[in-house]
């Protein structure tokens, strides 16, 4: 298969892999940065597990992977016809990380923030060439979650929109494209809705799995809301629901009492081996 993009991923944490798994399942190169070496270790030996398990759910075509590099230099994402940033969701960070990248790549690429919830046109002030930047929601897995929302600032340009729409047909991947708002649609309806499921077994009217069962068996959620939190991650929930409450206002986005005490617990979902259920940390 010809090589149509060459990608660099910025942050190698939950999305940043699945993104990575995404692009390699389809032949094409990855350089995937992250500030913590730790990190990275981590990713490639989550990377290669999640490969087979796209493979195994028929999601990664019957091509040769792409090339992994791993690095801790933004530097050594020059080359790249594409950016994707999956940093912390804490503006610094992904500020820091944008202007550092749009000075080492080639003018006209697409910079594409995962952003959960931060409006894009806040983020245009953040690089040079506000033109270039644009967001995707990928949702976890990233590898295996067939839709994508797309966000186009006020100021995103007609081939940045043009490019990420090419890359989501090249990944196999639907999309939506939206305008801009914090929160966009998806995080506007569903972090509220997590962060209620997390108060109310906080208040005590109902455990965890009740709260979960209920939302599968009455109302359909494929998975509960609070499980959904864990795959999530309850750190990257707490800092989304923080960017929406500062700009929006609105109460139901303001992080509640147990959400915030699990993270300063160390209790992260999945990723850490516990936050409202218990799991098995993959073996490392
Ligand atoms: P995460 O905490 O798992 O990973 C973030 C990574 O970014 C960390 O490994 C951190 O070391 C790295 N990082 C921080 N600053 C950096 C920099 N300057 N350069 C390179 N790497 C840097 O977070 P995540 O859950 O993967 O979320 C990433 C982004 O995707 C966030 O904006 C989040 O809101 C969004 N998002 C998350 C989910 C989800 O289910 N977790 C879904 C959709 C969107």
């Amino acid at each position: 298969m010809p090589v149509t993009h060459r990608l660099a991923v910025l942050g190698a944490g939950v999305m940043g892999t699945g993104i990575a798994t995404l692009a390699l399942g389809h032949g094409l190169p990855v350089t995937l940065v992250d500030i913590d070496e730790s990190v990275l270790e981590q990713a490639r030996r989550s990377i290669a597990l999640d490969m087979r398990h796209a493979r195994l759910m028929g999601a990664a075509p019957d091509t040769a992977p792409g090339e992994l590099v791993t690095t801790t230099s933004i530097a050594d994402a020059a080359q790249a016809t594409v950016v994707i940033e999956a940093v912390t969701e804490l503006p610094g960070s992904k500020a820091a990380a944008l202007a550092e990248v749009a000075a080492v790549v080639a003018p006209g690429t697409p910079l594409i923030s995962n952003t959960s919830g931060i409006p894009i046109d806040e983020m245009a002030d953040w690089v040079p060439r506000s033109a270039e930047l644009i967001g995707t929601h990928f949702m976890n897995p990233a590898y295996l979650i067939k839709m994508v929302e797309v966000i186009r600032g006020p100021r995103t340009g007609a081939g940045t929109v043009a490019a990420v729409v090419d890359l989501l047909t090249v990944l196999g991947k639907q999309h939506v494209v939206v305008q801009d708002a914090p929160g966009f649609v998806t995080s506007r309806l569903l972090h509220p809705m997590i962060n209620r499921a997390a108060a109310i077994v906080g208040e005590g009217t109902a455990s965890v799995e009740a709260v979960d069962a209920l939302m599968e068996g009455c109302l359909g959620h494929p998975t509960g809301p609070l499980r959904t939190a864990d795959l999530i991650g309850l750190d990257n929930l707490v800092d989304s629901l923080n960017a929406l409450y500062e700009r929006t206002g609105d109460e139901s986005c303001r992080p509640c009492a147990l959400m915030q005490d699990k993270v300063e617990a160390g209790d992260l979902g999945r990723k850490s081996g516990r936050g409202f259920y218990s799991y098995r940390k993959n073996p490392s």
